[in-house]
């Protein structure tokens, strides 16, 4: 795969580093786990989504774009290194935020949402639950083609082919890595969200002909849906690459036992494994995300899914700026206060 063909912007310097996580390692008895460090990606605070914005800001300036927009939940990570790519890049950043409980939103609340602010959004457009968050984000733009300005959208998570594109390149990166390593990895999990991380990564995998199975955590939607979406969107991601290889479904691994109550709702699982990262490894794993991920490849090695597996690898999507906003969920503190940035 040819990826020098699109263009792109740099974020980061080099490559993530990528470890064997010793402890954890001798506290499970192996097998070996290895970490991809893509929550030390470059914009504020890093994270998977640096990666996607390589390629959608290249596109956004080369359409001679002034301002981007695109949308989220209250603590999104995307919103937050979308806006971080528009102020290194010169551009306006304005945000349509889906508040799934009522009045969650508040500007002043910690994590991504203060750093909204700090990073200097230009507007935050509040809509509540289940809306049309698209339509409105086209309501924004062509409000602000009425202005004379050119706005360029961005999908939630950045996940359409040009944003995966940014995955594929990590798994060209990873496979030269683990090489330089000597490592040979035996199985890849990762986060299954918006999808365009698990569809690049595995369009990558399988165009580099890797042999390497890839297991996605779903931290949203049920094993079908979300199995679809990311089968849907490799599939287009391929066609951008022109890979000679066929994806297919089967190819699409995801489990949907990890989720609990929904989307960036905590479940004991996710606390544990929150702790067990930061107390053992000094790695901070996010609520949201990685947390459930984590918890989830944990509790299959228990189940004996990985046996035969010499090493695994778990890709770290990033997302630690969530952990400020859910103090009060790690020490039980009962209802909390969603409306300072907690969950929704
Ligand atoms: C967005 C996000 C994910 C999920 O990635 P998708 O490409 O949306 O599936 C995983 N981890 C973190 C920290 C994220 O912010």
């Amino acid at each position: 795969m040819n990826l020098a063909q699109f263009p792109r912007r740099r974020y980061t310097a080099g490559w993530t580093p990528l470890e064997k996580l010793e402890n954890l390692t001798r506290l499970l008895g192996g097998p070996n786990i290895y970490i991809k460090r893509d929550d030390l990606l470059g914009l504020a605070a890093g994270g998977n989504k640096t990666r996607k914005l390589e390629f959608l800001m290249a596109d956004a300036l080369a359409q001679g774009a002034d301002t981007v927009i695109t949308c989220g939940a209250v603590q999104s990570n995307h919103c937050r290194l979308t806006l971080a790519a528009a102020v290194k890049e010169g551009l306006h950043c304005q945000l349509v935020l889906e508040q799934r409980v009522p009045n969650s939103y508040r500007r002043h609340a910690s994590g991504n949402n203060f750093l909204y602010d700090l990073l200097g959004v230009e507007a935050v457009h509040v809509v509540e639950g289940g809306s049309d968050v698209n339509g409105k984000m086209e309501e924004v733009a062509a409000d602000l083609v009425k202005q004379g300005r050119k706005p360029y959208i961005i999908p939630g998570g950045g996940s359409n082919p040009i944003g995966a594109l940014g995955y594929v390149s990590c798994a060209q990166e990873t496979l030269a890595q683990l090489f330089d390593m000597g490592v040979n990895i035996d199985h890849i999990v990762l986060t299954s969200g918006s999808a365009g991380t698990h569809a690049g990564f595995l369009t990558g995998i399988l165009g580099e002909n890797a042999n390497i199975p890839v297991t996605g955590i779903s931290i949203n939607r049920k094993k079908e849906p979300q199995t679809d979406l990311v089968f849907g969107l490799a599939q287009k991601t391929a066609a951008k690459l022109n890979l000679q290889r066929e994806i297919r479904r089967e190819d699409v691994v995801v489990f949907d036992d990890y989720v609990g109550e929904g989307y960036s709702r905590p479940t004991q699982g996710m606390l544990d494994a929150v702790r067990l990262l930061a107390s053992k490894e000094a790695i901070l794993l996010d609520p949201v995300y990685t947390g459930k991920a984590m918890a989830g490849m944990l509790d299959l090695l228990k189940k004996g899914y990985f046996d035969g597996d010499k090493n695994i690898l778990f890709l770290h999507t990033g997302g630690s700026p969530a952990l400020f906003a859910y103090t009060d969920v790690f020490f039980g503190i009962q209802g909390g206060t969603p409306g300072a940035g907690g969950y929704r």
